[in-house]
């Protein structure tokens, strides 16, 4: 148990890290190469393609870290709780989290008592719960869009550069193996290569945030955390989807979609939690 108790602490540290890289090397990209390439500025045709892609991306990268930043800003932890407790040998929870009771959990990594506890998210670094969950919701939205969206560019890029044609569906099935072997052959650049894996990174990080939102989305609809879900619990409300979803997402959800902003009120969540111990 310690031992997977140093790799999750480990795991705690190495994923923020890879986020913040991977956003940097993405940006850089897009401003360093895909753009300056795929709409030069000597054509002025093509200088309104070139704003729209770029508000576009902003536009994307901006939501993306200002939900990043929110579900780190508004942490689903307890404020009026310090316990602390001691799991015994034959605790039957899971590693990482002690089962208190309506919902709460002793996170262990971040060491405080969770409200609404759904899980704990090693990339933000802190338990996603009842105050942070739309915030999560969003952040895995815009990082599948702009991942799936700089995928796109990153391909229009490598057809306009090094005239590779992606016409043929299978070209994705074989474009890692060939530019490997090709760049140990001394035929292509190290720099073809990382925008090669760059895309298969993109494409894995974008559908893997799309289905992990599909299923947290599910999961609210239904009233049911994953921490539930997990020991076979049921939803504790028996409320409709359209409450379930509105709990989480606020009244004013719509602005919710388009800024990283706050649209519902969470300060009362606390005492409402004690009131049904
Ligand atoms: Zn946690």
């Amino acid at each position: 148990m310690f031992t997977r108790m140093l790799k999750l602490r480990l795991l705690n540290a190495v994923a923020p890290a890879y986020f913040f890289t991977a956003t940097a090397v993405t940006f850089i990209l897009h401003f360093g190469f895909f753009i300056p390439t795929i709409f030069p500025s000597q054509g002025t045709s093509l200088e309104g393609s070139k704003v729209l892609h770029t508000v576009i991306f902003l536009f994307l990268m901006f939501n993306a870290l200002g939900n990043y930043i929110m579900t780190i800003k508004y942490p689903a932890e307890s404020a009026n709780e310090t316990v602390i407790p001691v799991c015994s040998p034959h605790c039957s929870d899971k590693v990482d989290a002690h089962y208190l009771l309506n919902g709460r959990h002793f996170c262990k990594l971040c060491k405080k008592v969770i409200l609404k506890r759904d899980h704990h998210c090693f990339f933000t670094g802190n338990c996603i719960g009842n105050k942070n969950m739309r915030y999560f919701i969003m952040f895995c939205i815009y990082t599948s869009c702009t991942c799936l969206y700089s995928l796109v560019l990153g391909v229009a890029f490598l057809t306009v550069e090094y005239s590779i044609s992606f016409e043929n569906p299978l070209t994705f099935l074989t474009l890692l193996p060939f530019s490997t072997g090709y760049f140990f052959m001394g035929t292509i650049s190290g720099l073809q290569l990382f925008l090669v894996l760059m895309l298969y990174v993109w494409l894995g990080i974008g559908l893997v945030c799309a289905g992990f939102c599909c299923q947290q989305v599910l999961l609210v609809a239904r009233g049911q955390t994953w921490c539930q879900m997990q020991r076979g619990q049921l939803a504790e409300n028996r409320n409709p989807w359209r409450a379930n979803l509105k709990d989480v997402f606020g009244t004013r959800w719509i602005l919710g979609l388009i800024l990283p902003v706050q649209t519902v009120e969470t300060c009362s969540e606390d005492a409402d939690v004690h009131k049904q111990d």
